[in-house]
């Protein structure tokens, strides 16, 4: 059995920003541990314009080791993009993404691996449980998967970006072109045969995390922009509950004015304007929205752009290509 297992170069892309202390902690242990597991492999960091020391220290995990290589984007560009760079950037047979600052368990890369050999192209690591987080924070979280899993039909409550790729699903999501890009979400759309790996998201060893409460808010919204358009729907569905609502006041104040009692009623004329104005700007602000995400693509702008690139000294110097 065991000689029929695939062969074949792991990459692992690490997205980073502002990351120097977890840079040289996620170098040793990786490396470690698939040298220890016989796993070829190399690993890609991605510094996602940083403001700290990230890229010194990438360059030099990448002197201190052979198999270490790194981008380093002009500003920062987002974490999506960052793993798209990796995608891009990576050799391998199969490629791992992964946070750097260690709250994906390393070990679980090794048992992906082996699931991988095994003949499965997408794997997904899926957690056990949220770790820490404030009761609010779980609560929007929760509104937000439930509407990214109705949009796409995959359960995504405990998704996350912990996934092992086989080639093939890398190079059909480097074939899509479209911006907004959620990796968590288009890496399950894509299909292939997959599988789960359960972890527990550890504790954040170095630094803090990079997400704000608006940066949260901006990721959930375009996400949803762009895996649905239920929200275009809502302005149709609001449209007919305002128009039913028309009718029957219509009717009523036919009848008022027919029965000769038309004279009240002003402050419904107030509530009914206000109402029917708030509910049409909502509107064209859910429509300017999605016009807004089709002028970004249309723009056709890069995702990311790359200022440079570190390999150690025993590279061959593969991988040219990029944006
Ligand atoms: N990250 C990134 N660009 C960003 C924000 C975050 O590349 O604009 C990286 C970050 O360095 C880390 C990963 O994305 O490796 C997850 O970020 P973080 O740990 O801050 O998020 P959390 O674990 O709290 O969800
Ligand atoms: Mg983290």
């Amino acid at each position: 059995m065991a000689d029929e297992l695939k062969q074949g170069l792991l990459s692992v892309v690490l997205p980073s920003f502002n990351e120097e202390g977890s840079i040289p902690r996620a170098a040793d242990t990786i490396t470690g541990l698939l040298t220890q597991a016989a796993i070829p492999h190399e690993i890609i960091f991605v510094d996602d314009g940083s403001k700290d020391g990230t890229w010194r220290a990438v360059e030099e995990q990448s002197h201190l080791h052979p198999q270490v290589r790194g981008v380093r984007f002009s500003r920062n560009f987002g974490k999506e993009a960052a793993i798209f760079a990796g995608l891009a950037q990576a050799a391998g047979d199969c490629v791992v993404v992964m946070d750097c600052d260690l709250q994906h368990p390393p070990e679980k890369v090794v048992d992906m691996y082996r699931l991988w050999q095994q003949g499965y192209q997408v794997i997904e690591g899926v957690k056990t449980s949220r770790g820490k987080e404030n009761p609010l924070h779980t609560f929007a979280a929760k509104g937000f998967y439930s509407m990214i899993s109705k949009a796409t039909g995959i359960d995504m409550s405990r998704a996350s970006d912990f996934k092992l790729l086989d080639r093939r699903a890398v190079d059909t999501l480097l074939a899509m072109r479209e911006k907004n890009a959620f990796f968590r979400a288009l890496s399950s759309w894509i299909g292939f045969s997959t599988t789960q790996v359960e972890f527990e998201v550890q504790p954040r060893l170095e630094g803090e995390s990079k997400w704000s409460i608006r940066s949260l808010v901006r990721y959930a919204l375009t996400n949803i922009a762009s895996f649905s358009a239920a929200p275009l729907q809502l302005v149709t569905l609001l449209g007919v509950v305002v128009f039913v609502c028309s009718v029957v006041l219509g009717i009523w104040s036919l009848w008022q004015k027919i029965s000769g009692q038309a004279l009240e009623g002003f402050t419904t004329v107030i509530l009914l304007q206000l109402l029917i104005g708030s509910i049409l700007m909502i509107c064209l602000g859910i429509i300017g929205y999605y016009i807004a995400k089709i002028y970004e693509e249309v723009k056709d702008r890069p995702r990311y752009i790359v200022a440079e690139r570190c390999e150690g000294p025993k590279n061959d110097g593969q991988a040219e290509k990029d944006i």
